[in-house]
């Protein structure tokens, strides 16, 4: 049997994969999206937007979308150009050679499922997460991983953030101009944060601090209520009434697949060179999260999207 071979092959379906989609389809490249399997929690086609219940900074949106509404959006608008969308996940690449060879389902079996003359890599990151079972059910309904989409909803309200780092440290101090209280939960009683960040957290009156303190359980069956949490010198158990909790542990980019073969940087984020989408590779192009850990918008993944998908074609057209 054959194997298919396409112009373009997208990894990922994100906003920064779809908007690829979208733009090499209008240029008639009638690209394949494999988008990931509707099952997977992590990594789940249309990614990190499907966690997200309201999207109020999209622009285009002056009432909102939901993120699952906009990304349905996106997903018709590639197919209505021309990409065909496979609901599956990619479980091997080869990079060694053109064409680059796509494996869907068995990544031992000898052949490809797919041959792609150029790769387009839009697999995201994954916010850490506690592990806890309430964080599914409580997920973009008081539980957020991103400060910039979601203070706005915590008007007033007392909040607590979870993590002692960078992101957590600026997450709390973003969030002040909203909250009226940020409780910074920290399982140690130092922070890892840059000294300046710290103390602009320590000097903001607004922003309180539960050192040596982990979340045991998140409170609410539909919305966040409050939290359960334990000292960890004492084991003391107590509860914090909170309406709103950010978890700001890290992220994990979704870099695995490509592991040994294209450039990444010390956490596993792909390497773009500066104002491109292109990789260590010719030919493989990335966009979105899993090249950008410092801005993370699906704004910023779109327009990152649309850059790959112009560098593609302008890459395949100079190969005639
Ligand atoms: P990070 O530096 O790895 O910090 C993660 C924090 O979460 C740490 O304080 C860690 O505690 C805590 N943590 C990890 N797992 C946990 C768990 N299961 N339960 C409770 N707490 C947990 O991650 P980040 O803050 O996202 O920063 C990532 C990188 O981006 C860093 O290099 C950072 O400097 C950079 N960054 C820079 C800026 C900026 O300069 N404006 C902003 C954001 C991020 P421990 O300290 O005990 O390990």
């Amino acid at each position: 049997m054959s194997v298919p071979s396409h112009r373009i092959v997208i990894i990922g379906s994100g906003p920064a994969g779809l908007t690829a989609a979208i733009y090499a389809a209008r240029a008639d490249l009638e690209p394949l999206v494999i988008e990931g399997e509707p099952s997977s929690t992590s990594d789940q086609p249309g990614g990190q937007l499907m966690l997200t219940t309201e999207v109020e900074n999209f622009p285009g949106f002056p009432d909102g979308v939901s993120g699952p509404q906009l990304m349905a959006d996106m997903r018709a608008q590639a197919i209505r150009f021309g990409a065909d969308v496979v609901s599956q996940k990619a479980s091997r690449v080869d990079l060694s050679s053109r064409p680059f060879g796509v494996w869907i389902d068995d990544p031992e079996s000898p052949t490809p499922t797919h041959m792609a003359d150029s790769l387009i890599i839009s697999t995201g990151a994954q916010s850490v997460m506690l592990g806890l079972e309430a964080e599914q059910r409580l997920i973009g309904h008081g539980l957020s991983t991103c400060a910039t989409c979601d203070g706005f909803f915590f008007r007033d309200q007392e909040i607590a953030v979870v993590g002692g780092g960078d992101s957590a440290i600026e997450e709390a101090s973003f969030l002040t101009k909203f909250a009226n209280k940020v409780t910074v939960i920290h399982r140690r009683d130092e922070l890892r944060a840059s000294k300046i960040m710290q103390q602009r957290a320590f000097d903001n009156p607004k922003i309180e601090f539960a050192w040596n303190t982990v979340v045991d359980n998140i409170l609410g069956e539909s919305v966040v209520t409050g939290l359960r949490l334990r000292d960890t010198i004492t084991n003391e158990i107590r509860e914090l009434p909170v309406t709103g909790i950010f978890v700001a542990i890290g992220h994990k980019p979704n870099s695995g697949l490509f592991s040994g073969q294209l450039d990444v940087d010390e956490n596993g984020y792909l390497i773009t060179e500066a104002d491109r989408s292109t990789t260590s590779i010719d030919g493989v192009f990335a966009c979105g999260d899993i090249q950008d850990h410092r801005y993370r918008q699906a704004i910023t993944a779109a327009a990152s999207g649309c850059m790959a998908a112009i560098d593609a074609e302008r890459w395949l057209e100079s190969l005639h």
